[in-house]
């Protein structure tokens, strides 16, 4: 595990929910991240350059300094998870999910490590906001 990637992950879980939430088609794609910056692409038909990344980040850091807990638990996947979550891209044989469930704000199936609580992520930045293709944008974040 690199050194920042919980923080990083579960900051991305934070971000992704927000967008979501603001934008309707707005939906999660892909994340990766490196020993100090995350990457989130975000599909979307509105143009995330023309964001506002300070109001983006100043959400985001709002959520971390609520101190949510981040619990880790599996799930079976019945047709209860099936609705919940979107696990379109997860194999079939793939029976059991893991869900990371940050307290009162968003649940979201994921294998990778996280933080125990958001105050462990810190500060939240976006380093920019670049187009990755067609209705695609991609999302640059550190935490420190
Ligand atoms: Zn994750």
């Amino acid at each position: 595990m690199k050194p920042n990637e919980g923080r990083l992950q579960t900051a991305e879980h934070i971000l992704a929910r927000i967008l979501e939430n603001m934008i309707p088609d707005a939906k999660f794609v892909i994340a990766k991240f490196e020993a100090d910056s995350g990457l989130m692409e975000i599909s979307t038909k509105e143009d995330l350059r023309k964001a506002d990344k300070i109001e983006l980040q100043n959400r985001v850091n709002a959520v971390v300094r609520k101190n949510l807990r981040v619990s880790k638990y599996l799930v079976n996947r019945d047709s209860r998870a099936e609705a919940e979550f979107d696990l379109a891209r997860l194999p079939s044989s793939v029976k059991e999910i893991r869900i990371v469930d940050i307290e009162d704000f968003d649940k979201t199936p994921c294998k990778d490590p996280h933080v125990e609580n958001t105050s462990e992520i810190g500060c939240f930045s976006i380093v920019k906001v670049e187009r990755a293709g067609k209705d695609r944008y991609r999302f640059v974040f550190r935490v420190d």
